[in-house]
Parts: C-alpha cells; sequence; structure tokens
C-alpha cells in the first residue's frame, strides 16, 4: 500500500474530512509513490480554528522570542537540507543538486525573517504638537494563507510562512497536490523548533481548498504563486472577500544577447537557464533576443549544448537536467513544440525522442532550440514551462526592448553585453520587474523582495524583502498626550500642530 500524505491541523497529522485523494508520482520512474488527500471547507475551518485559538498568545509573543522560534527552525532546515532535497526531486524531478539550491534559496528567505524585531520597528515623532507625540508601528493581521506552485515545494512556501510568522501571524498552507511531501516536512521541523501548535497548517488539495481558504472570512491574507489565470481568479476573488492578495503569476523571460556580449559565457547562461530545472522555473530564460549578427554565431552552438545535456534521474549526481514534472505536462509541452513546427518556426533540436535508459517510464524529454521565432507565435506567446528555447532575431537593442515591453508577461529579463550604456539602459527602459545584467536568473536576494510586473503579479506588494514585511502586518498609528499638556475646553477646530 502506498503512503498517504496528510493535512497538519493544530500540531497533528490528519486525514481531516477529506474522502477524495490524488496520486502523487517519482517522474523520473514513472511510477505513483503515495497518495495525498484533498481537503475541503471543513479542513480549512479546522485550521482556521486551530490558528484562532493560537493566535492571540502568539501575536503577543515579543517579536524577538518569535525570531528565536524561526532561528530554530533555521538550523533544522539546514540539518535537514538533503533530505528536503531528496524528497524534492522524488516528486518534481528536478536534479538533487539544483534541489539543493532551491532549499538554500528558501534558508535565506529564513534567515531574513529571523531579523524581524529589527524589521517591525516603528517609526517615532517626537513632539509632533505641542506636548504631543505621534508614532507608527505594525501588527499582525491574523490569519494568513499561501497556495504555492509544484515547481519549488520548499523554496516558495519559505517566501512566505517564515515572514507572517515571525511577524506574529498564524500561517495555512495549501501546497502543490503534484509535490505535497516536503510541505509536511517543513511542519515537522516547525514542531520541532517549538512553534506553538495551531500556528502552521499544511491544508493539502486543490481548487476546492483553494476556494474555502477564498471564502473564509476569518482569514485576512493570501500569497499566491502559480500560473496567470489562476493568480488573477486567486486576485479576484480573494479581493471580492475582503482580503489583502498577493498573487504572482507565469512568465515569459526573454534574454536580449548584443553583439559585444562574450559568447562562451552568454552560451553557458543561456544553456543553463533555458534547460535547468527542465525549464519549469519561473525565471527560466525561454526566448533568445539575439542581436544583429550574433544570431548565426551562437545559435549553432546553443544547439550543440542541447544535444549533449545529460538528461537523467535527478538523483544521479552528474544529472544536468532530469524529467518534465508530469506525464501531463510532458505531453502539453510535446504538443507546443509541434504548434511551434506548424506555424513555422524552424526546430534546430528536437528534444521529444530523448529517453533514458533504464527510466522507460518516466517522462523525460531533451532540451529543444528553435530559431527565427516571431512575435505572432503562439511558442511565443505562451508561457510551455518546459526545456524550450526561442530565439528571435532583431537588427538593434531598442528593437529588442519594444519587442520584450509588448510581451503580457514581465517577470525576469536579462541583457548580455559588455557596454556599460547599454546595460544601463536597457535596465531603465525595460518593463519588467527583475532585470539582470549579465546574469540570466536574476532572483533577488532575500532583503530585496520578488515580483514580476504586467500579468506576472497581481496586487501591490513583493514577495518577501520588506514589502513582504509590510504585507503581512498593519500599521497603527498612535498620538498621545498626557493630561498636564491638555488645554482646558473643548476644541471645535479641526487640530493642527501647535
Ligand atoms: P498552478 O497555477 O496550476 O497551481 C498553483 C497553485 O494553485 C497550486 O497550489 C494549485 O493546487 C492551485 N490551483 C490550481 N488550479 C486552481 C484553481 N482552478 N483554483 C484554485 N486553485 C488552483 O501552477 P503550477 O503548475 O503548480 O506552477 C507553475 C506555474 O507557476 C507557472 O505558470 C510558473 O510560471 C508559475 N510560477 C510563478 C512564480 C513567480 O514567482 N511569478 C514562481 C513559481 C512558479
Amino acid at each position: 500500500m502506498s503512503e498517504t500524505v496528510l493535512h497538519y491541523i493544530n500540531g497533528k497529522k490528519t486525514s481531516g474530512s477529506s474522502t477524495r485523494k490524488a496520486d502523487v508520482f517519482n517522474p523520473a520512474l514513472g511510477e505513483k509513490t503515495a497518495e495525498v488527500v484533498m481537503g475541503v471547507a471543513a479542513d480549512v475551518d479546522a485550521a482556521v480554528q486551530a490558528a484562532k485559538t493560537a493566535f492571540p498568545a502568539w501575536a503577543n509573543t515579543p517579536p524577538v522570542r518569535r525570531a528565536r522560534v524561526m532561528f530554530k527552525f533555521l538550523e533544522l532546515v539546514k540539518r535537514d537540507k538533503e533530505k528536503l532535497a531528496a524528497a524534492i526531486t522524488s516528486e518534481h524531478g528536478k536534479v538533487f543538486t539544483d534541489a539543493c539550491g532551491e532549499v538554500e534559496r528558501g534558508i535565506e528567505v529564513l534567515e531574513f525573517s529571523c531579523g524581524m524585531p529589527a524589521l517591525l520597528k516603528g517609526e517615532y515623532s517626537a513632539q509632533a504638537s505641542t506636548g504631543i507625540d505621534n508614532w507608527t508601528f505594525r501588527q499582525p493581521l491574523g490569519i494568513a494563507a499561501g497556495v504555492t506552485p509544484f515547481n519549488f515545494p520548499v523554496m516558495v512556501p519559505m517566501w512566505m510562512f517564515p515572514l507572517a510568522i515571525a511577524a506574529g501571524n498564524c500561517f495555512i498552507l495549501k501546497p502543490s497536490p503534484t509535490d505535497p511531501t516536503a510541505s509536511l516536512m517543513m511542519a515537522d521541523l516547525l514542531a520541532e523548533a517549538e512553534l506553538p501548535d495551531g500556528v502552521f497548517s499544511v491544508i493539502q488539495g486543490d481548487k476546492e481548498a483553494v476556494d474555502a481558504i477564498l471564502e473564509n472570512q476569518s482569514i485576512s491574507a493570501v500569497s499566491f504563486v502559480g500560473s496567470t489565470p489562476i493568480a488573477h481568479y486567486i486576485y479576484e476573488k480573494g479581493a471580492a472577500n475582503g482580503k489583502r492578495v498577493q498573487a504572482l503569476g507565469g512568465a515569459k523571460n526573454h534574454m536580449m544577447v548584443m553583439p559585444d556580449a562574450d559568447l562562451d559565457k552568454t552560451v553557458d547562461a543561456l544553456v543553463g537557464s533555458a534547460y535547468g530545472s527542465a525549464g519549469e522555473r519561473c525565471m527560466a530564460i525561454s526566448v533568445a533576443v539575439l542581436v544583429g549578427d550574433v544570431a548565426d554565431k551562437i545559435v549553432p552552438e546553443i544547439a550543440e549544448r542541447a544535444k549533449t545535456l545529460k538528461v537523467k534521474n535527478g538523483m544521479e549526481l552528474d544529472a544536468e537536467m532530469g524529467p518534465i514534472v508530469t506525464s501531463v505536462a510532458h505531453e502539453r509541452i510535446t504538443s507546443m513544440i509541434e504548434q511551434g513546427v506548424n506555424e513555422g518556426a524552424d526546430l534546430v533540436v528536437d528534444g521529444r525522442s530523448v529517453s533514458v535508459p533504464g527510466h522507460n517510464q518516466g517522462y523525460f524529454m531533451g532540451g529543444s532550440l528553435f530559431d527565427h521565432v516571431t512575435p505572432e507565435m503562439s511558442i511565443y506567446q505562451e508561457e510551455i514551462f518546459g526545456p524550450v528555447l526561442s530565439c528571435v532575431r532583431v537588427e538593434n537593442s531598442a528593437e529588442g526592448i519594444e519587442l520584450i515591453n509588448n510581451h503580457r508577461y514581465g517577470n525576469g529579463v536579462s541583457v548580455f553585453t559588455s557596454d556599460g550604456n547599454t546595460a544601463r539602459e536597457f535596465s531603465r527602459q525595460i518593463q519588467v520587474g527583475m532585470v539582470g545584467v549579465n546574469v540570466p536568473i536574476p532572483v533577488p536576494m532575500a532583503w530585496h523582495g520578488f515580483g514580476g510586473w504586467k500579468q506576472s503579479l497581481f496586487g501591490d506588494l513583493h514577495a518577501f524583502g520588506n514589502e513582504a514585511v509590510q504585507f503581512y502586518t498593519k500599521q497603527k498609528s498612535v498620538m498621545q498626550r498626557w493630561p498636564d499638556s491638555i488645554a482646558k475646553g473643548a476644541e471645535f477646530v479641526m487640530p493642527t500642530a501647535k
């Protein structure tokens, strides 16, 4: 009998009220490895009840003591980094070394959350008026929820819950049902770090659980990361239910390559960022914008590298690319490649026929490379979310910038050049939230915050960084004076500074 991945509510693993289950697979083997319970409204209600009970004491715990729990959790995540990474690889498929990198980037946000006492410091104006002081400080919202995608089952939840919890909130995580195991490992580590029961819960599931979260009047804020149509849905429905929402969506990230770029290093950057994690990263480069005569030089080089990628079970340490996450995703990517061919793009490398010896049932494919892609093609417009790189040829940098700015997504972008002014103008003019200059995947550091523009983010505040501290707290302003400074008599005019 396969293992069942449960909810985690009020410090206990439970199947709750769920009757439905979904299968969990190891994509390298194409084998079912577990089942996951699918949450219903009663499960969300149970997590909310536990959070309501836990919230007053947790919110009242001095920030420095809340931070100490996070410090302890940080040490435990570091201790179990490889176990977490192995769980990621077995359900997602990404190579183990990359999974370790994912945990490491989650750890950085966790480290940032340990500084919460300083981040929550308020602002103070002494003598705002004679005998009156005014100060502002931030208080937790209550209960926040996070709905997360399959492609970063540890890092993306860690963009959210360490900050929400360190700021004094309770948090309910609804992970992707595709790779749910890591969520319970993190719950166990939080318990080992002595986080009080009810502060962190996990509700497994799909749309049914998410709708219950969005409709629950006791949940104040929802952080979402996933595809754009669902991000838009969460944003609308969450706002209609009076919640704060930050909803990060899909992407189509371009890398503009100037003729003066260092070609070898640019090829390395393109191959790693297009085919790493089988292209299943929201910051993966999926379009190379090749300026002037650089295309004829660089396309054969990328093709050579795409053909020789080490595609293997991600647990093999020399693997460069693992399988696609599910058979459904494999079919979607395969048919999008077919569509690209039908629309007239030049398929220079076709990764569809790649298989891995000993893994005949695994969802493998190799890297694919298209040249002469044009803006109206579906492979240019749509997010493929697989190991497919499209090359678009342009005459000059102005044309490249215009092309990128016209795309509906604006998550990440990169320019490769050795000219400072080209890089400077690109960074200023580009309509994209995260920009790399000779950096292919410009995921900002934990203290800078993460977020795209246009259809890549709905909401005002970015994930992690100072904006996340704002997102998970509300500002209170206090005006104070003491009886000795109060003049006698009622005041009927608008108070002004005296
Ligand atoms: P997804 O949108 O299918 O699912 C994301 C979450 O939403 C999951 O928890 C899922 O269970 C839930 N969900 C799915 N359908 C739903 C529905 N109809 N109603 C309510 N909830 C629903 O995304 P995915 O396939 O898990 O992840 C890949 C996508 O995530 C890609 O589009 C990728 O670009 C995006 N992504 C974006 C970022 C970012 O920071 N912008 C980061 C990682 C991934």
